[in-house]
Order: C-alpha cells, then sequence, then structure tokens
C-alpha cells in the first residue's frame, strides 16, 4: 500500500478568479464530439492559456460518427502529447458514449423540431456524463466547447476568465459567403443564448409537464431576445448582458456550479433541457448566468 493513500483538498482555497492565468487556475474543457474537425484542434492548440493548466475532456458517441471521430481525435491527441511537445496539456481523457445517439447527423435532420427533445436530452446525458467524470478537485473551471467551434480568439480562456462569472456565454456565429454580393460574411448560429419574455412564460405556463421549449424555432415563437441579435460589431467586446438559457458552443462555467449539482436535465425542468435547462438549475442554485453579445466565436459552417 502506497504510504499517503489519502487525498486532501480542501475547495475553500481552491481559486476561481479574473486573475485565472496569473493565480494558476486549472481549467477543464469538455467536448462532447461527433465529428473530429482539424480546424477545432488548431484553435485548440493555439489557446495561449498555459496548457499545463489545462485538462481536457471528450465524449464520443457509439455510433459510426463516434468510431471515425474517434480515430481522429486518438491521432490528434498522440501528436499533441508527444514528450517533446511544451505545450502539450495537463490530462486527456477521453469517453465512449454509453447511451445513444441520433442514426442521421445532417443538419437538416438534426435541427428539425420534432426530434428536438430526443436529441437534446441525449445530448444532455451525454454532458452530464462528461462533467462527472472528469471533473476533478483541482479544477477551478469548466469550458464547454463544441467540437465544430473553429475559431475563437486564442486569448479565449483569459477573456473570459476575466469577467469572473459563474456561468459565461460566448456568443456563436457562422462564416458565410453571401451568394448575391460573393463577399464573405458572418451570420447568427446559435440561438440558444436568451432571454425570458412574457410570451415564453406564457408558453410555458400552457404546457403539459413533460412538454419543452425549444429556441429558434418558429412554431415556437416566444419573442425571446435573442443574443445572436445583440452582437454590435462596433460595440465592446466585454458588455455583459443577464441571460435565463445558454447554448453549448462556448460557455464557461466555475467549477463550484457544476459541483453545486447544476447539470444538464435530459428530462423537462420548467420546460427546458440541456443547456437551456442548464442554466435555469445554475439560476435556481443562485448563480447568474450571462452573455458576451460582441465576443463571437465561428461555429464550422456544413
Ligand atoms: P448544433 O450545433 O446545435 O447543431 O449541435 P451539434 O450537432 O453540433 O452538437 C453539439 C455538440 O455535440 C457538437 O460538439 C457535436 O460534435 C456533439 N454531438 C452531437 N451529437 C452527439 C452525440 O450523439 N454524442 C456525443 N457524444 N456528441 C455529440
Ligand atoms: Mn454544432
Amino acid at each position: 500500500l502506497p504510504k499517503n493513500h489519502i487525498s486532501h483538498y480542501d475547495l475553500n482555497i481552491l481559486s476561481t478568479s479574473s486573475d485565472a492565468l496569473a493565480k494558476k487556475e486549472e481549467i477543464l474543457i469538455l467536448t462532447p464530439m461527433s465529428k473530429f474537425l482539424p480546424q477545432y484542434w488548431e484553435n485548440l492548440s493555439k489557446l495561449t492559456y498555459d496548457h499545463s493548466l489545462i485538462s481536457l475532456g471528450f465524449i464520443v458517441p457509439r455510433n459510426e460518427d463516434g468510431d471515425i471521430a474517434l480515430k481522429n481525435l486518438e491521432a490528434a491527441v498522440k501528436k499533441t502529447q508527444s514528450l517533446d511537445n511544451k505545450s502539450k496539456f495537463k490530462k486527456v481523457t477521453i469517453l465512449r458514449q454509453d447511451s445513444s445517439s441520433l442514426d442521421s447527423q445532417l443538419e437538416k435532420d438534426r435541427h428539425a423540431l420534432k426530434v428536438q427533445k430526443e436529441r437534446r436530452s441525449m445530448m444532455a446525458l451525454a454532458r452530464n456524463s462528461l462533467v462527472f467524470t472528469t471533473i476533478s478537485p483541482t479544477t477551478s473551471w469548466v469550458l464547454w466547447l463544441d467540437a465544430d467551434i473553429i475559431e475563437t480568439p486564442a486569448t479565449l480562456l483569459q477573456d473570459l476568465t476575466l469577467h469572473n462569472k459563474p456561468v459565461l456565454s460566448c456568443n456563436v456565429y457562422q462564416r458565410y459567403v453571401d451568394e448575391s454580393s460573393g463577399s464573405n460574411s458572418i451570420r447568427p448560429y446559435d440561438f440558444n443564448n436568451w432571454v425570458e419574455s412574457e410570451e415564453g412564460l406564457k408558453i410555458a405556463a400552457g404546457l403539459q409537464e413533460d412538454e419543452i421549449i425549444v429556441e429558434g424555432y418558429a412554431e415556437m415563437a416566444t419573442y425571446r431576445p435573442l443574443m445572436a441579435h445583440f452582437y454590435d460589431a462596433n460595440g465592446d467586446k466585454n458588455t455583459e448582458m443577464a441571460l435565463d438559457g445558454v447554448g453549448g458552443g462556448s460557455v464557461l462555467v466555475k467549477a463550484d456550479v457544476h459541483r453545486d449539482g447544476a447539470m444538464f436535465p435530459s428530462f423537462p425542468f420548467y420546460h427546458l433541457i440541456e443547456t437551456e435547462g442548464f442554466a435555469k438549475m445554475a439560476k435556481r442554485l443562485g448563480y447568474e448566468v450571462f452573455g458576451l453579445p460582441n465576443y463571437l466565436v465561428y461555429h464550422y459552417n456544413e
């Protein structure tokens, strides 16, 4: 038996501050991954926060897409974590999902309203497995970063921790070529960062117990103010706005929020599930939820 087989960690002295890097606060980056995109890995590798303070966690579905993603991810990890790479990460954990996934992941199929409850609750189970399996006593922050977020500022972690918020979501946009002008342009992608509205509350009040609202569908007009529409190209990147719902594209969470029990409900929680339900749960636990409307990160364009 090892002599010292009891590990003591005083969570009171685990710091989570606006001066994260200087205080050597550890960050766990969590990514559910159905596809491996080289641009995601490149962007991740370029983050300028000290990599020896960053751990990575992935969860890969147990379907064919997952087989391919896993192979590519493992190859990338092997390269990055090689012995002589000075910028290797502290630790990398890859999980294979034990719960099921949707078969078709084509954008039009996975975004159909009728599959949202099933798809989003599967995603919630995957996210919960990932965070509960990888969070460690030394984790100060958790960054949820989707596998198709292919471009962020290299200072993403410094920029987000600076705000010192319990939950802080970036504005997820997408680059595309405008067909009429042929010029490079950007458009909003993620509509799950929102502020609750009277109309949204009214719709929720009329729902059966097991029914959910998912934002971003004309069939369910909530008139919620969406952070995606608050982007101001000339505005201050540090502008904050209070939110009631968040997406999962790029969200920084204080690890204590998860430790207190905030997770991704796979069941209707105030008629919300997954990341939107998570924001609600964080708020019910007494934490504030914010977004950065002028801080853009970019989603892959399929
Ligand atoms: P969208 O951007 O809202 O259309 O959602 P995505 O389909 O991009 O899913 C969000 C994140 O979860 C991405 O990082 C995907 O790679 C990942 N993902 C999607 N489906 C699954 C799944 O069944 N299992 C796991 N583990 N990850 C998934
Ligand atoms: Mn996506």
